[in-house]
C-alpha cells in the first residue's frame, strides 16, 4: 500500500494503524532518511541539508534506500510505503521494481487535507526526543507547558516543521508529488480519502476501499 499526501496529511498516523491491523511493516522514507542522518552514513550526509530546506533528496539515493529496505524478509507479506514515491521518477522506478517482485497487488491511497489545516498540523507539531510521542501545540497540546506528559522531557520541533520550510515543502509537493497522485489515479486500486476527518474515519475510508477492491478482485 502506498500512502501519498502532503506534509501533515496524516500518512504516518494511518501507516501505524494499518501496520497494527495487518501486521505488515511501515516503510517511511522520511524516517529512513532521519535514521541515515543520525548515523551519518553517506546518504545521511547528503540528505541533511536538503531535508532542512524542504526540498527532496535525489531519486537515485532514495530508490537505493528503498530497494535495500524491500530486500528485508519482513516485506514478503506486504508493506506500507509512507511518503514514497514522491516524484514521477520514483513512481516509475517503483513500477519496474514491483514488476520484478512478488506480484502483491498495489493499492494507492491519496490523503487530502487543506493548506490551512496542514499549516497548523506541521508548525504546531512537537516531538518528545525521549519516547518519540508526537504532540501538537494547537490541536493536541501536552498537559504542562511544552514538556512530554509521559516522561517530562522538553519537547522539540523538527527543523523542517518551521513555517518558512513548511511553505517550501508545500511548493515541492505541488510541483513534484501532486503528479504522482495523478499517476496512480487511473489505476483500478486507487482511493482518495478526506484527511480532515478523524483518524478513525480516515482509516475506515481506507479499509472500506480495500474491501471493495477485494470483492471486485481487480
Ligand atoms: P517526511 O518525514 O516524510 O515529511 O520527510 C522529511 C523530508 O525527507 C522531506 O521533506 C524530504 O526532504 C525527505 N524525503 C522523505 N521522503 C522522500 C522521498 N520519497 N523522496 C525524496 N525526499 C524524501
Amino acid at each position: 500500500m502506498l500512502l501519498i499526501g502532503a506534509p501533515g496529511a496524516g500518512k504516518g498516523t494511518q501507516a501505524q494503524r494499518i501496520m497494527a491491523a495487518w501486521g505488515i511493516p511501515q516503510i517511511s522514507t522520511g524516517d529512513l532518511l532521519r535514521d541515515h542522518r543520525a548515523r551519518q552514513t553517506p546518504i545521511g550526509r547528503v540528505a541533511t541539508s536538503i531535508m532542512n530546506t524542504g526540498k527532496l533528496v535525489p531519486d537515485d539515493l532514495v530508490n537505493e534506500m528503498v530497494a535495500e529496505r524491500l530486500a528485508e524478509p519482513d516485506t514478503t507479506r506486504g508493506y506500507i510505503l509512507d511518503g514514497y514515491p514522491r516524484t514521477l521518477g520514483q513512481a516509475e522506478w517503483l513500477d519496474d521494481k514491483l514488476a520484478s517482485l512478488s506480484g502483491l497487488p498495489l493499492i494507492a491511497v491519496s490523503i487530502r487535507v487543506s493548506y490551512t489545516q496542514l499549516l497548523r498540523r506541521i508548525t504546531g507539531r512537537r516531538i518528545c526526543p525521549t519516547c518519540q510521542r508526537i504532540y501538537n501545540v494547537y490541536l493536541q497540546p501536552p498537559k504542562v507547558d511544552t514538556v512530554c506528559d509521559v516522561d517530562g522531557t522538553p519537547l522539540v520541533q523538527r527543523a523542517d516543521d518551521v513555517e518558512a520550510v513548511f511553505h517550501e515543502r508545500m511548493r515541492t509537493y505541488e510541483a513534484l508529488t501532486a503528479p504522482v497522485v495523478e499517476h496512480y489515479r487511473a489505476r483500478s486500486r486507487f482511493v482518495e480519502v478526506d484527511g480532515e476527518q478523524s483518524a478513525d474515519e480516515v482509516l475506515a475510508g481506507i479499509m472500506a476501499a480495500v474491501t471493495r477492491f477485494r470483492s471486485q478482485s481487480v
